[in-house]
């Protein structure tokens, strides 16, 4: 095993390295550019290349990518290589300023909704200079924004780094009029929880399902699933043990924070959990992170499956998005602090989340959106699709108390006062109990926890930091005004407690009673991604976007044909691999048994000695029954993809494909798991459930 502390951050052009490389006038100036965003000038760029080449080659790089994350939710590169001749027919080893910011990746396939006719393909990629160089396959990476020539965002990165200069005014503005003069920006700060599961390579290669869609659409439940609840914090395997140590090990020497790795509820099922960071830091870690698994199960003979619900009957996959604000002086403005002062700011940016998530539920909802994650969503393992918010007891009451004006201490009978009491420290015990809902207070921060696995945090993340951005704006604009700020602020707070608590609910999520009560309370419940997506357009999202300069209209159009486009494009994917594995697979197999029964039957009447036959008759007419059912649920089904109207507009088409297809996929496949539950062991063209999720030993 490496020392820890001297890989860590190794591939990493950080802070250390560029304080010792670069020369002073210019470390202050890239300084200046990562805390502040002031642009570069060319000549200062040039050298900042040049010393990144040399520590680049130095470190084994030959090439170096734009690496940036177009709006497919990957990531994507494309390299050059350093070389370029020298005069005396030689190469040297080169790296421009300009190379360094800016590329043309010339990338016309990547999905644009349309921004971009591919006849005007280019988009060109910017650096980031908040988000640090690395060095991944001997490739020197420059983490870039990816936008058209037109200046339209055709990626992830560019709107979260607006959505966080937006959240970072309004915070700011809100800061001063508590008097904190030294602050000079806010920043988010994620920490993302990645569920993922582990297979055998060789079961996988098995599967076209899990190869075509990176779930499996048939298998019957094994005799044992998740129900001992004994892979949960279980002992980890040799083999994923040793997986796991070397994901570290990767992660780490990309300055990736991994911190705790354990098993998750499933069998097969593991988690990793980073130490949190800047929110568009976080979010290069978690796209590496991803990548990084893949690669390094492979290696150990494994594959990762990120997708949200690789697997029927148990557990899926999700992401928790724990964020919190923090000041440029390193203060969580989350946490509850020990002086009335402290907790009036407290209270404010609270009271600001509340209303957030209240105000824009319907966007989160969106953020989360896939066809991967409708399975979980709702599905009593992951939060319902009504979003709700966790505060727990204590802060509940402390908020009810100042709503109404009632003593929250009976002993000491005092009405709470935002801004003259100190509230009480939360116990983070006594907060994170609630399991259940999507959106809770964790004693120093929020965790989202609707997002699915395979998604980049991104969206959501863009979400969460605008529509805060939008309720401190409105804050900031009333108490800016007010002429005694402790009273104005204590009112704002009550009204906020009033307006906003139907999005507050402390129960348990998972309950039928909550989908009553949450209809009662007005809270949307939004359950397949073609339900939620027109949300994303609507006039009061759309404002929010404009009014904080996030997307323009057309920017978010896009995005919205986008994520239709892509549910429907999965669901049609899966449709046909299903077909395709009933047609070839599945259909045979059964016949072929079916065969071998009717052969032995025959063969076992034919002796006149009136033995019992019924198990090879009774499977006989079972199988027989099973197949022609399965083989007219496929050929019906085959038929409606194939009449589907092709004129239909995105919604409509993505409609058609959740309304009239993913039945047909859930009834094809309840025949086949039949079918395989009768089916002789050896003549089951796939490896069963048990071989994938008991198989890694
Ligand atoms: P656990 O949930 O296991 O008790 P924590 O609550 O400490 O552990 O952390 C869970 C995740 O939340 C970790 O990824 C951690 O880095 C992240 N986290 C902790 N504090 C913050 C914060 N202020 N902002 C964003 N993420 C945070
Ligand atoms: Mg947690």
């Amino acid at each position: 095993m490496a020392n820890v502390s001297e890989i860590f951050g190794s591939m990493v052009f950080n802070e250390s390295v560029m304080k010792q490389r670069l020369p002073k006038d210019v470390y202050k100036a890239m300084r200046k550019t990562i805390s502040d965003g002031k642009r570069l000038d060319i000549t200062l760029a040039n050298v900042i290349a040049n010393t990144m080449k040399d520590w680049a080659v130095e470190n084994g790089a030959t090439h170096f990518t734009h690496w940036f994350q177009p709006m497919t939710g990957i990531t994507a590169e494309k390299h050059d290589s350093f070389i370029s001749p020298s005069a005396e027919g030689n190469i040297i080893m080169e790296f421009s300023g300009k190379e360094l910011v800016q590329g043309e990746p010339d990338a016309s396939s990547f999905p644009s909704g349309g921004l971009r006719a591919t006849f005007e393909a280019r988009g060109y990629t910017a650096w980031d200079p908040t988000s640090y160089a690395f060095i991944k396959n001997n490739t020197l990476c420059i983490p870039t924004a990816f936008c058209s020539y037109g200046g339209e965002a055709l990626d992830k990165k560019t709107p979260l780094l607006r959505s966080m200069e937006a959240i970072n005014k309004q915070a700011m503005r809100v800061l001063k009029l508590f008097g904190n003069e030294r602050v000079t920006s806010v920043k988010t700060t994620v920490g993302p929880e990645q569920e993922y599961f582990l297979i055998e390579r060789e079961m996988f290669d098995k599967r076209p399902d899990l190869v075509y869609t990176g779930r499996t659409l048939f298998g019957a439940m094994p005799p044992k699933g998740q129900e001992m609840d004994d892979h949960y914090f279980g002992t980890i395997k040799t083999r994923v043990k040793g997986f796991m140590a070397e994901l570290d090990e990767e992660l780490w020497k990309l300055g990736i924070l991994a911190k705790t790795e354990h098993n998750e509820v499933a069998p097969a099922q593991h988690e990793l959990a980073p130490i949190f960071t800047t929110t568009n830091i976080a979010t290069d870690h978690n796209q590496l992170t991803m990548e990084l698994m893949q690669r390094i199960a492979k290696k150990h003979g494994l594959v990762c499956l990120l997708h949200e619900k690789p697997f029927e009957g148990v557990n899926g996959s999700g992401k928790h998005n724990n964020w919190s604000l923090s000041t440029s002086e390193g203060t969580n403005l989350l946490e509850p602090g020990d002086t009335p002062h402290e907790n009036a700011q407290f209270l404010t940016f609270v009271c600001a989340v509340i209303k957030a998530v209240d105000d824009y539920q319907d966007l989160l909802r969106v953020s989360v959106a896939s066809a991967g994650n409708d399975h979980r969503l709702g599905a009593n393992e992951a939060p319902p699709a009504i979003i709700s918010m966790f505060l727990g007891e204590e802060l509940t009451s402390i908020l009810e108390s100042i709503e109404n004006d009632k003593d929250y201490d009976a002993k000491e009978k005092s009405i709470l006062k935002v801004g003259v009491h100190v509230l009480p420290r939360f116990a983070k015990d006594a907060t994170d109990r609630n399991r259940t809902s999507p959106f809770a207070f964790t004693g120093n921060k929020f965790e989202f926890r609707s997002l699915g696995s395979t998604a980049s945090v991104s969206g959501p993340n863009v979400v969460l930091n605008t529509a805060v951005a939008q309720s401190l704006k409105e804050f900031a604009d009333e108490l800016e005004k007010a002429e005694d700020f402790g009273s104005a602020l204590h009112d704002l707070i009550k009204r906020t407690i009033k307006e906003h608590k139907k999005i507050i609910f402390n129960g348990n999520g998972y309950g039928d009673e909550w989908i009553a009560e949450a209809e009662k309370r007005g809270l949307l419940n939004l359950k397949t991604t073609p339900d939620c997506l027109p949300y994303y357009i609507n006039e009061k999202n759309k404002k929010l976007f404009a009014e904080h300069k996030i997307y323009t209209e057309t920017e978010l159009r896009s995005r919205y044909e986008i994520k239709l486009e892509s549910y429907s494009k999965t669901i049609n994917i899966e449709a046909l691999t299903m077909i395709d594995m009933v047609n070839k697979d599945v259909l045979p197999a059964v016949s072929g048994f079916v065969g071998k029964l009717a052969k032995t039957l025959a063969c076992k009447q034919s002796l006149n000695l009136e033995l019992d036959c019924s198990y090879e008759e009774d499977c006989i007419s079972e199988l027989s029954a099973l197949s022609s059912e399965i083989h007219t649920k496929a050929f019906a089904f085959k038929k409606a993809l194939s009449d589907m109207d092709k004129n239909m507009d995105a919604q409509k088409t993505a409609e058609f494909y959740c309304n009239e297809i993913v039945g047909r996929m859930e009834a094809l496949r309840a025949s086949v798991d039949a079918a395989e539950q009768l089916t002789e062991r050896s003549a089951w063209p796939y490896p069963s459930y048990g071989d994938l999720m008991f198989g890694v030993r």
